[in-house]
Parts: structure tokens; sequence; C-alpha cells
């Protein structure tokens, strides 16, 4: 997308000339259409990010809650889980807080 700096670019002022001739009024409403839906997503696009790195801290802030919880876990209880293939890879799940034991 061109920066702001660019805008309206020359390409899209031939666009718009070519489009409307000699009308200014026309001319002018284009370029604030274009304007307008440019700033609405710079705009959205800053807001897309910031809900994003919202996002990733509060799912970090998630995931350290769920590790410290299954530290201070002493897995009291657990349940066996046979392998039912008859192989290796069987293992025991605590009850508590479901890590694999
Ligand atoms: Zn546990």
């Amino acid at each position: 997308m061109l920066t702001t700096s660019e805008f309206p670019s020359e390409g899209l002022m031939k666009v718009i000339v070519d489009r409307h001739g000699a009308d200014s009024q026309k001319i002018h409403q284009d370029i604030k259409k274009y304007k307008d839906l440019r700033r609405d997503l710079f705009v959205a696009n800053a807001d897309v990010a910031k809900e994003e790195a919202r996002h990733v801290k509060a799912l970090k802030e998630l995931r350290e809650r769920c590790a410290k919880a299954t530290k201070d876990c002493d897995h009291p209880i657990k349940t066996f889980h046979p392998d039912p293939s008859g192989n290796n890879d069987s293992y025991y799940e605590c009850d508590i807080c479901g890590v694999e034991l």
C-alpha cells in the first residue's frame, strides 16, 4: 500500500481524471473517498495489531497459570492408562492436574 505522503499518486490521479474528465467535484469526491478508505484501513490494521498483541500476552499469562498449577500439584492420585496395543505406551495421568506422569 502507498504511504500517505504519496497520496494521491500520479497513477491514481490519472485513473480518476480519466474517469471524470474535467468534473473537479467528482475528482475531489473520489480523492476523498480513497483517502478515507486508506485512513480507515490504517486504523483498522493498527487495531488488529494491538488486539493480536493483547491476545498473545493474555495467552502467555494463561499458560503460565496452567504451568504454575501443574508445578504446584504433587499428583496425589493418578489413573493408569494401559496401551491398548499391548506395547510400552501405557502411562499414568494425575487426576487433579491432568499431567502425564
Ligand atoms: Zn497433578
